[in-house]
């Protein structure tokens, strides 16, 4: 049986329930036609508030501790997909047009300081399409300031590793750390693909192609895109969060299995010097305010 046989039969045994979103007219914009060509759009879910001591770094060592929070869409002839979905749920804060100040208590009692201006949903409108209607949904990785909006997208079909899935919705005991479980819990019952191998090609052109990148969390994953102008774009996921890990070569202080961090870094620089890819730390304050943000996009 080949791997999507696989994937397939594993959603038929766990999702039982489809929700609505995938079939005619999902992945189009509210608006006019899909383009012709792969495009992604660079949403600002806000600024988190680091600490650098976690990443094994001190202060005179960083450009800045603040943290850039990206969401993305890849857009392609085929569908729509999403990775990562923000800190702070859009539901639990009021935009006034001007940063707000956010404070996210997590179910382990810490506590973390998120700056935020603008919803993600109402970006998305903004460039053209609506949570519910996207074809894909997938997650770097299962902490909370990647999964805030997940259950907006529980109509899309879910794209995740059985090792993280499985840390998301533990069977017995408490859940993985770092995580808000109330964000993703819609995503229980998605129509969901289950991945087993290393790399998976979403729309099978090769030109959106997720990576398996196990470390940071057991089935943490980053994402290739390759676009026609800019070229291509590795989407870091947590990797790396300050730019001076990677300069530095410093790992954060929480990685689930750090040897399996290193490899991964390895294996990517391996690839990013194959393909001349550039990789986009997703959470570099200062690499990130550079990037045009939706609706304008990288085509
Ligand atoms: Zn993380």
């Amino acid at each position: 049986m080949n791997p999507r046989a696989i994937a397939t039969l594993a959603l038929a045994v766990i999702a039982g329930v489809v929700v609505s979103g995938i079939g005619c007219g999902a992945g189009t914009p509210v608006t006019g036609s899909p383009p012709s060509a792969v495009r992604m759009y660079v949403f600002d879910c806000g600024a988190l508030e680091g600490d650098v001591s976690r990443f094994h770094l001190n202060a005179s060592e960083v450009a800045t501790a603040r943290m850039s929070v990206a969401c993305f869409l890849v857009v392609h002839p085929k569908g729509t997909l999403m990775w990562d979905v923000g800190a702070v749920p859009d539901g639990a804060w009021s935009p006034t047009g001007r940063p707000v100040t956010q404070r996210v208590v997590l179910p382990d009692g810490q506590e973390r300081t998120m700056t935020v201006v603008k919803p993600l949903g109402a970006q998305l409108m903004a460039s053209g399409y609506a949570p519910g209607r996207i074809s894909y949904l997938a997650l770097s990785h299962y902490h909370w300031d990647h999964t805030a909006n997940a259950n907006d997208f529980a109509g899309a079909t879910w794209l995740v590793r059985p090792e993280e899935r499985d840390a998301m919705f533990p069977a017995s005991g408490p859940g993985a750390p770092l995580t808000q479980p109330s964000t993703y819990r819609a995503l229980r019952t998605s129509r969901t693909v289950l991945i087993h191998d290393d790399d998976y090609d979403v729309f099978g052109d090769g030109t959106v192609v997720m990576k398996k990148a196990p470390g940071h969390t057991p089935g943490h994953q980053v994402l290739y895109v390759q676009l026609p102008k800019t070229g291509g774009v590795v989407l870091s996921g947590d990797l790396y969060h300050y730019p001076e890990e990677r300069t530095l070569n410093r790992l954060p202080t929480f990685e689930v299995n750090p040897d399996q961090t290193v490899a991964t870094r390895a294996s990517i620089d391996a690839f990013l010097a194959k393909t001349r890819a550039k990789m986009w730390i997703q959470h570099d304050f200062t690499g990130n305010a550079q990037l045009k943000k939706s609706p304008a996009y990288y085509d």
